[in-house]
């Protein structure tokens, strides 16, 4: 696997930190826990995203384009890294934010990764829930191009098989500091949604014959649903790469127990896992994806899913700029007299 054969452009701060959470893992007495900072990945308060578009923005280079569009949730953290990166690059983005929660919170639909997107200069509009996403970027498109510019889709989240190797080249560099530090990890556990991340996870860490199993906790889908999304990208990444046949389905695991009542909508276990990690380890995690794949993991530490003695590393993918958008759901105390 030679990932240097991919076009590539350089602003992720890599690599990410790998540190120990003896804090957390002495109050839950379970595993010992690991976290992978890539909500340090540095542009716009980072995230996971970045790694994804240092391939994906090669890709638009290298078709010439002047304009990027993409789309996402209202709080969408991809839509902000993208925003980001396109200002650094010089190139004018289009947002489309699809209205999934339908709340009219003016802290939801107006600061967090909203207020920063507009302040990377990117231009946003609203499309209802349930819209056809895809088919209203091509719409954006066509009267782009009509007009004389060259613009580049990205999809969702940045989940293809260019965003994907962003991955790929993450499960490489986790494993390179696996060995630094002499840690064997025994599971590696995030959260999932348009499902870029794991497909590279999991297709990286096969080909290299890692031995550690992924498990994703999903934001949005039932399991069925996410595992094949997952699946499906993985295949077409470890084709991309040369590497057909490298994943198989049983390597592909998600749990999606703790989506709640839906994407982007709060549970009393995210506040609860956001609230535990600000607390016990001084780290923000975001109440739409690493508070509920954290809140999976607490969970299922409960539940003695992980042998005591075991190595567990939490891949945090940022967000934390999105908390601002759920100002109220955290009920915290005010001053104090
Ligand atoms: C997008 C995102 C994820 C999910 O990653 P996918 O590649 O879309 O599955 C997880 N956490 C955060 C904070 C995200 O923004």
């Amino acid at each position: 696997m030679n990932l240097s054969r991919f076009p590539r452009l350089r602003f992720a701060h890599l690599p990410t930190p790998l540190e120990p959470m003896d804090t957390l893992s002495k109050a839950l007495g379970g595993p010992r826990l690991w976290i992978k900072r890539d909500d340090c990945t540095g542009l716009s308060t980072g995230g996971n995203k970045t790694r994804k578009l240092e391939f994906l923005m090669a890709d638009a280079k290298a078709k010439e384009a002047d304009t990027i569009i993409t789309q996402g949730a209202t709080q969408s953290n991809h839509a902000r890294q993208t925003a980001a990166i396109a200002a650094k690059l010089g190139m004018d983005c289009h947002i489309l934010l699809e209205d999934r929660t339908g709340s009219s919170d003016p802290n939801y639909i107006l600061s967090g990764n909203v207020l920063l997107d507009r302040l990377h200069g990117a231009s946003v509009s609203k499309r209802p829930g349930g819209a056809d996403m895809d088919a209203e970027m091509e719409a954006l498109a066509e009267g782009l191009r009509a007009s004389g510019k060259r613009p580049y889709i990205i999809p969702g989240g940045g989940s293809n098989t260019i965003g994907a190797l962003g991955y790929v080249n993450a499960a490489l560099e986790l494993l390179a500091q696996a060995v630094d530090q002499g840690l064997r990890i025994d599971h590696l556990v995030h959260a999932t949604g348009s499902a870029g991340t794991q497909a590279g996870l999991v297709t990286g860490l096969k080909a290299l014959n890692s031995g550690i199993p992924v498990l994703g906790i999903g934001v949005n889908a039932a399991r069925e649903k996410q595992e094949e999304k997952v699946f499906k990208l993985a295949c077409e990444t470890a084709d991309h790469l040369g590497l057909p046949s490298v994943v198989k389905r049983e390597d592909v695991v998600a749990n999606c127990d703790y989506v709640g009542p839906g994407y982007g909508v709060p549970t009393a276990g995210m506040v609860n896992a956001v609230k535990m990690l600000a607390q016990s380890e001084g780290i923000l995690l975001d109440p739409v994806y690493s508070g509920k794949g954290m809140d999976g993991l607490m969970d299922l530490i409960g539940k003695g899913h992980f042998a005591p003695d075991c190595n567990v590393v939490f891949l945090h993918t940022g967000g934390a700029a999105g908390l601002f958008g759920y100002r109220d759901v955290f009920d915290l105390p005010g001053y104090v007299d």
